[in-house]
């Protein structure tokens, strides 16, 4: 073991990750430069990431353009805040460009440094509105079994995921969860996609019967559920539960924290599954990574209601050494010039057209591929047990999507295995190529076939 790999194992608290294992074992694989899709290691071996990192890397690794943005704001103007009124003319100038994009009734940006800050920001902020509104108890917020939205205190609770909770004493008491909409473990047989979108509409309604619809205040989704499995809604899905949302007088937080800039072939996943969201949480596609930031966008409804409570609170009492940071978002011009400049929202579309498609040629002969989903360049291959007409999970100790993983990795493909199942996904860099996703696709059917011939 190198001597760094000995730094790396004896000091660095990995996040998820098995303490344990990484304690005896150290780094699966240290990554020491990247250009395009590509990694290198530190032994010099190259992998396809066919994950953007973690859905993040939107137009590639190594631009320069990006890091001569970094370099020079960095030495223009290192670092300056927001507080108080204090401005810095990169995020002004960010800030514009952000709303010129977001579906209509968008108006102000509140800049933060990470996916579940912004998502704690959301909380905040819904909380504050329902104050002014002397509705001190609207307080609750519902997400959805499944759905990621970070790890901090709130947004970890709001995550529904019971890995996120386990030890942690979470989720705090106000949040509550209804069902994923997935084909295989939610969907009736037979149930077509009116009924089957009527029945979580329904769901989410009688929860907020039951809970009183003045104790409930928002509820939080994503356009295409990444982490918790690259779940599609089905057709119909957002306007249905938008309806119910409307009845109640519950917003709606759009979690575009994966779908944001691009990666479903609109600039927003909301445009695209019809979601009339409130607010809008946005990080990793604003800079490709490349910079930590993120942002949550508030709509005139919401908004109208905090500047007229200014009366009665004075200064908005919540903001981040980081917010608003000139460098980071130095980076976001930089990186939305590329994507702009390179049509890569377009690009994101139909290379996720082709890249669901040869999934579902690839994966179809498989007899544990229980299903290949996704849209634009967010998909997952689900693997499970054929059970008659349907399918068992796997036992989680057999570790079949992990096994997966690990064998495409040795043959230098970087994809993920998500929790809760045996689902692998795919979000590559929006500007990878037909021959990039031919060696994706047929490199992890090829460990999945291995994977499948061994549990036999
Ligand atoms: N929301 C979604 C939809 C995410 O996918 C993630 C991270 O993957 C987050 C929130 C949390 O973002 P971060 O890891 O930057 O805190």
């Amino acid at each position: 073991m190198s001597d760094i790999h000995d730094l790396d194992r004896r000091y660095v608290f990995h996040p998820f990750s098995v303490a344990q294992n990484h304690q005896q074992s150290g780094a699966t694989m240290m990554a020491r430069s990247a250009e395009g899709c590509w990694i290198t290691d530190d032994a010099g071996k190259r992998y396809l990431d066919a994950m953007a990192g973690l859905w993040c890397v939107n137009v590639g690794y190594g631009r320069e353009r990006i890091a001569d943005a970094l370099a020079d704001q960095a030495r223009q103007l290192s670092y300056f805040h927001g507080f108080s009124s204090m401005a810095t003319e990169p995020a002004a100038i960010l800030a514009e460009r952000v709303i010129s994009k977001a579906p209509e009734g968008f108006s102000k940006v509140f800049f933060g440094a990470s996916g579940s800050d912004a998502n704690d920001t959301q909380a905040k902020i819904v909380w504050y509105y329902n104050n002014l509104r002397d509705m001190p108890q609207k307080k609750k917020i519902i997400a959805r079994d499944r759905g990621y939205h970070g790890v901090t205190v709130m947004s970890a609770g709001l995550t529904g995921l019971p890995g996120l909770h386990a030890g942690f004493d979470l989720p705090l008491p106000m949040i509550r969860h209804v069902s994923a909409p997935h084909n295989l473990w939610t969907r009736n047989a037979g149930e077509d996609d009116a009924a089957f979108t009527a029945r979580m509409a329904q769901e989410l309604d009688d929860l907020i019967v039951a809970e009183g619809p003045d104790t409930v205040a928002a509820f939080i989704a994503e356009p295409v559920m990444g982490a918790g499995g690259v779940i599609v809604p089905p057709e119909g899905y957002f306007p249905a539960m938008q309806q119910v949302l409307d009845r109640h007088d519950v917003l709606l937080i759009a979690d575009e924290v994966i779908c944001g800039f691009g990666r479903l072939g609109t600039w927003f996943g909301s445009d695209r599954m019809n979601m009339k969201p409130d607010l809008m949480s946005v990080a990793k596609g604003i800079t490709s990574g490349y910079a930590p930031l993120s942002a949550v966008l508030v709509g005139e409804k919401v908004w109208s209601v905090i500047c007229e409570g200014s009366a009665k609170y004075g200064a908005f009492g919540h903001g981040y050494t980081y917010t608003a940071h000139p460098v980071t978002a130095a980076a976001a011009l930089a990186n939305l010039d590329i994507v702009e400049e390179e049509n890569l929202v377009t690009r994101a579309g139909e290379m996720g057209d082709y890249m669901n498609a040869s999934l579902k040629k690839a994966f179809a002969d498989l007899p544990i591929t229980a299903e290949t989903r996704g849209c634009g360049l967010m998909a997952a291959v689900e693997f499970a047990k054929p059970h008659g007409d349907s399918w068992q999970k796997f036992d989680p100790a057999a570790g079949v999507g992990p096994r997966i993983v690990r064998a495409a990795l040795e043959d230098g493909v970087i994809c993920r295995a998500l929790p809760n199942g045996d689902a692998i996904s795919f979000s590559p860099p929006f500007t990878v190529t037909h021959e990039e996703i031919d060696l994706a696709v047929s490199t992890v059917r090829k460990a999945a076939g291995t994977v499948h011939d061994a549990l036999r």
